[in-house]
């Protein structure tokens, strides 16, 4: 498999096949994100990723998942899209799935048809980075979509039939917008209704803009207790019809696996419980966390 620059997947594709089909994002500006930072986006070659595709085929034993990288798949153009999904599916053996990080714009730019037709050729998860569903703070971080066109991308994937597990940054508003951003954001949550959704705690990744925000006195992350009471409000608010909503990503304090509704009355007290008792030995140590 060629890989170029930094190759990255979620932890649910810890074993699919990781399959880059562009290099970097098309986006490219979150204010907190160093993941493709100086690499310049393009798609690959159909050339070179069905070479990749026939090497795996060539291993010979199957492989169930395909993972499309690098960060934002969905924004090839179908007429090219189309042909990558159909040698998949001719030349892996065992496919179960396929999925991909999708970005809000990405979505938008295709149709509910064609999102159907890439369901119908075994996309069956995508993955979308929200954030937060605070307004003014998506405009801040240089999120690229606003509140409704994130809300309306998220549920074209979801009425094509496709998995849709979303992110959600503890801490992404810093103390000042702590309150504001997880309420705003328990209710995008709501409003889009995901299969999944995956809590993560930001860090603060060395020549991002939010690093620089931090250094210059401009951004102060909340303490401990604050994340935590992020991640309360967002699961006691939200308002789901069946979501495994998770906080098990290594950058978490509390690692917590839920199926909402179900289980908001026991994750809310816990989570109570711990900020009321301040007890950090309970939290996942500091040389633990990260990205
Ligand atoms: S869209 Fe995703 S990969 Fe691209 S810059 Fe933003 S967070 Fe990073």
């Amino acid at each position: 498999m060629k890989y170029e620059g930094t190759v990255i997947r979620p932890p649910s594709e810890a074993r699919s096949l990781l399959l880059q089909v562009t290099v970097g994002c098309s986006h490219n500006r979150c204010t907190f994100c160093g993941t493709y930072a100086g690499e310049k986006f393009r798609i690959k070659s159909f050339e070179d990723i069905e070479e990749d595709i026939l090497e795996a085929a060539s291993w010979g034993r199957p492989i169930g998942k395909v993972f499309l990288c690098d960060g934002d798949a969905l924004i090839i153009p179908q007429k090219r899209l189309v042909p990558i999904l159909e040698s998949i599916n001719l030349n892996i053996r065992g496919l179960t799935r396929i999925g991909t990080y999708a970005n809000t714009k990405s979505v938008l730019r295709k149709t509910p048809e064609e999102l159907r037709q890439l369901r119908e050729l075994g996309l069956r998860i995508a993955y979308l980075g929200v954030e937060t569903g605070n307004r003014e703070l998506l405009k801040v971080i240089r999120k690229g979509a606003d509140y409704d066109q994130i809300v309306q991308a998220g549920r074209r994937i979801i009425d094509a039939g496709i998995e849709l597990s979303v992110t959600v940054l503890l801490g992404i508003g810093g103390v000042e917008k702590s309150i504001e951003h997880a309420r705003d954001t328990a209710r995008i949550l709501t409003d889009i209704d995901p299969h999944y959704v995956g809590a993560l705690t930001v860090m603060i990744i060395p020549e991002t803009p939010l690093h620089d925000e931090l250094k210059r006195g401009e951004f102060t992350l909340p303490d401990t207790f604050g994340f935590l009471e992020e991640l309360k409000i967002m699961i006691e608010e939200s308002d789901f019809t069946n979501c495994f909503f998770t906080s098990n990503h290594a950058s978490n304090y509390v690692p917590l696996r839920l199926r909402l509704p179900g289980e908001k009355e026991d994750a809310v007290n816990l989570l109570k419980e711990i900020i009321e008792s301040k007890n950090k030995r309970v939290l996942r140590p500091e040389y633990l966390r990260g990205l």
